[in-house]
């Protein structure tokens, strides 16, 4: 079983992606760590995010680059933001993500293209979203248990940005697949939003329990 989970940045498709991983025994990819690491390794060259040609060389990051504790950063989700426009990079990165997706039993990934490019068909998709005012309150909550400290209004800026650089690329841009099941939780905490989750999957695959 493929399950596809696309949504905006902060909207909980990480947690509620990796939930569902473990609830169905399944492996899960965070695709958006890849573009993180081609953002930070682009950083690390000293070379230009908007650059499509140096963007490109970055994606032949090592390994090791996606347990480094800085692509959890809001600078390098801002960078990945910046790399991902390319489609150079985005090529780059399909045939992995497309051999994840194609294992043996399945599997769990989420993003911003994968119901819609990556595993177009996929079992389930599902497009998880939240206001930008209950997303940036998440985010602004995250970082202060982590001691950074930016404002809410801050934060509210950026994800408007990064949505709107998200929505209005030409190369794979953040989109309702049309046969996804839209799951917005903006009024539901993490683990209304779980159990929300499992259920719309268990309805999607026809099961009961
Ligand atoms: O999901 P996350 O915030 O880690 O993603 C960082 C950035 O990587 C996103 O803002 C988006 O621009 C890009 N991305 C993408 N396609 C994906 C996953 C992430 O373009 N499948």
């Amino acid at each position: 079983m493929i399950i596809a989970v696309d949504g905006p940045t902060a909207s909980g498709k990480g947690t509620i992606a990796k939930a569902l991983a473990q609830h169905f025994g399944l492996p899960h990819l965070d695709t958006g760590l890849l573009y993180r690491a081609v953002g930070y390794q682009v950083f690390l060259y000293d070379g230009a995010p908007d650059d499509p040609v140096e963007a490109r060389a970055a994606t032949t990051f090592p390994n090791e680059l996606l347990g480094h504790p800085e692509l959890r950063s809001e600078a390098t989700g801002g960078l990945a933001s910046r790399v991902s426009v390319h489609p150079g990079v985005r090529k780059a990165l399909l045939e992995r993500q497309q051999a994840f997706a194609g294992q043996p039993g399945g599997a769990v990934l989420d993003g911003r293209d994968i119901g819609t490019v990556i595993a177009p068909n996929a079992d389930v998709k599902l497009f998880v979203t939240a206001s930008v005012e209950a997303r940036a309150k998440r985010r602004w909550q995250e970082m202060r248990d982590r001691g950074e400290s930016h404002t809410l209004l801050e934060i509210e800026d950026d994800l408007r940005r990064r949505d709107e650089r998200d929505r209005n690329r030409a190369a794979a841009p953040l989109t309702v697949a049309p046969d996804a099941l839209v799951l917005d939780t903006t009024a539901l905490d993490k683990d209304a939003s779980i159990a929300a989750a499992i259920e719309a999957v268990r309805e999607a695959m026809g099961k009961t329990s």
